[in-house]
């Protein structure tokens, strides 16, 4: 399930939220997870999911 890092503009807290590609499609309103604020930026994307494998 991919992860999405977002930023709070209000107070800087930096939090993870996990969404699969059907809820991030339905743009889910994300709120702080320190001050509950709506104010939040997303960062990047990280696809849990490894594409490498060792051999
Ligand atoms: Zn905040």
């Amino acid at each position: 399930m991919p992860a999405y890092e977002y930023v709070c503009k209000d107070c800087n807290h930096e939090f993870t939220v996990f969404l699969s590609i059907k809820e991030f499609e339905a743009k889910p309103k994300i709120k702080c997870a320190h001050c509950q604020g709506d104010n939040v930026r997303k960062k990047i994307s990280v696809f849990t999911a490894k594409t490498s494998k060792k051999s």
